[in-house]
């Protein structure tokens, strides 16, 4: 059932508890990198220009439920203030509440005026949160008259401020963010158009197993790379030297296989590789060719030549493509190639709808300077990976529907 949107909601003149995705990473009390601030402005303004009286909550980092002053959202507000458009907040501060509940929390909520925003310290500085604590739920809740989730990255948890909350608030609502992550994934996995292919790698196959066995049944094209690709490759009986195998998952591996073929969809694996002794930017290197055995005393840390070659043709031909996790050891530079390579195919292919989630390939994006030929980047790795598994994530199965 379709969710409320921000735009479904009476803003003006109204308190509204927004759910954001503030866990950005700090340094010495700077905001580092403010893309999952600017992703969310979409939403902040569109509540400002309508007139809401905005309380703005998140999480950032892990403190464990206790107050960390280098885990403090201070310096999100100061960035915040930065990044609004000016003429909006009518050159107005964005206020900021040491605490995410309690007296001063509920005053300074109180005396918001209609336009103005507070943003409220961590809310995991609060052992609740994590444990999805109905009181604390409440507390947060009484804040406001209605409901916002923008934080689509935290999505798949049900803590006090993502799925609690909603109990005790009118209304519930996804923010413009949240629609577009689960526009576009759900269009993928509900609706995309064909040649369907998802390309997936990272380390470990039993991180994905889940993604892989719900994509089996849903695209016509399946690439793996990376680490992963040599637990399927050593089913097959393939000597993969001392690259990464999880050998309680070869079994299985050799059963997706069996459900790929039945179901007659391409699943293609690395044909040849780029081998090292060791995992270090001076190690020694080579390239194995197609059916060469990976010796003993090496591993291999990327997609080889060939693998590059025919996964960019079949890219070139998908029209919905998803990719998740890098070909190979992407983060030492002799063996980021075919990651870039990948990147940079998905890319230029300007005829399909391409969805790239999860940090790792988020960062080969960026850093392959193809970001902007993309058509959805997702900010939820984690929650990204659920949906493809098929799940449902709370904290969009607890806003309210649209009737
Ligand atoms: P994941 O978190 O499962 O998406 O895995 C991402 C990590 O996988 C990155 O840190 C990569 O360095 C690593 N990785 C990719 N390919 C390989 C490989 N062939 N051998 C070892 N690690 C790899």
């Amino acid at each position: 059932m379709p969710k409320l949107s921000i735009r479904d909601l009476p803003l003006n003149d109204h308190h509204i508890f927004m759910r954001v995705d503030f866990n950005v990473p700090l340094e010495n009390g700077l905001v580092m990198d403010d893309t999952r601030i600017r992703e969310t402005l979409p939403s902040i303004e569109y509540a400002l220009r309508h007139g809401a009286r905005l309380i703005l909550a998140s999480h950032l980092g892990r403190p464990k439920g206790k107050p960390n002053p280098h885990m403090s959202l201070k310096p999100v507000a100061e960035r915040l203030r930065m990044l609004l458009d000016q003429e909006l907040t009518r050159g107005e501060n964005v206020g900021f509440c040491p605490d995410c509940v309690g007296l001063e929390a509920e005053e300074m909520a109180g005396k918001l005026e209609k336009g103005q925003t507070l943003l409220l310290e961590n809310l995991r500085f609060h052992v609740e949160e994590e444990a999805n604590d109905e009181e604390f739920a409440k507390q947060l809740a009484d804040l406001a008259d209605f409901y916002v989730n923008d934080a689509f990255g935290a999505a798949h948890r049900a803590h006090a401020s993502t799925a609690g909350i909603t109990k005790f608030i009118q209304k519930s609502a996804a923010g413009l963010l949240m629609e577009k992550e689960l526009e576009y994934l759900g269009k993928a996995l509900q609706n995309p158009e064909r040649p369907f292919l998802a390309i997936l790698g990272g380390a470990k196959v039993g991180d994905k197993i889940d993604v892989i066995q719900n994509l089996i049944n849903k695209v016509d094209t399946l690439l793996i790379g990376g680490g992963m690709a040599y637990t399927f490759l050593k089913a097959q009986g393939q000597q993969v030297g001392k690259s990464l195998v999880e050998e309680d998952k070869v079994d299985l591996a050799r059963q997706l296989l069996q459900q790929a073929n039945n179901r007659k969809l391409k699943f293609m694996l690395p044909v040849d590789h780029i081998a090292a002794d060791k995992i270090d930017a001076n190690a020694v290197v080579r390239t194995i060719g197609n059916g060469q055995p990976i010796p003993d005393n090496m591993m291999a840390v990327d997609i080889g030549p060939n693998t590059i070659e025919a996964f960019s043709e079949e890219i070139s031909g998908a029209r919905t493509i998803v990719w998740n996790g890098p070909m190979g050891v992407f983060e030492i530079a002799p063996f980021a190639r075919g990651t870039f390579k990948i990147a940079q195919a998905v890319a230029e292919n300007a005829a399909a709808t391409s969805i790239v989630g999860g940090g790792d390939s988020v960062s080969a994006v960026h850093a392959a300077g193809v970001a902007d030929k993309i058509t959805h980047i997702s900010t939820g790795g984690g929650a990204s990976l659920e949906f493809l598994e098929g799940k449902k994530l709370p904290g969009v199965e607890a806003l309210t529907d649209k009737r």
